[in-house]
């Protein structure tokens, strides 16, 4: 194997190991026991920008309203969609 192969051997190898975790969390229990247990600290919220200029365009915590909308946690501003 020449020297100029090796960093191209190296990047094959990341993307082995990333396809390997990537399946790994397709599978429902595996490595479950060893891993940090992770926590939802607001169940069916989401971390989305909002674009009030009270909030400045940062992210947020959004609550859904319900009808597929989401209400900002700083604002109070309802937004729709994933947008
Ligand atoms: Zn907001």
């Amino acid at each position: 194997m020449s020297a100029e192969i090796l960093p191209y051997m190296g990047a094959v190898l990341v993307v082995g190991a990333a396809a390997v975790t990537w399946a790994a969390r397709l599978a429902p229990s595996a490595g479950a026991k060893n891993t940090a247990p992770f926590t939802d600290p607001v169940p069916g919220g989401r971390w989305l920008q909002c674009d009030e200029l009270r909030c400045g365009h940062m992210t947020h915590l959004h609550l859904p309203v319900g009808d597929g909308r989401w209400k900002c946690s700083n604002c109070g501003t309802v937004k729709g969609g994933s947008s």
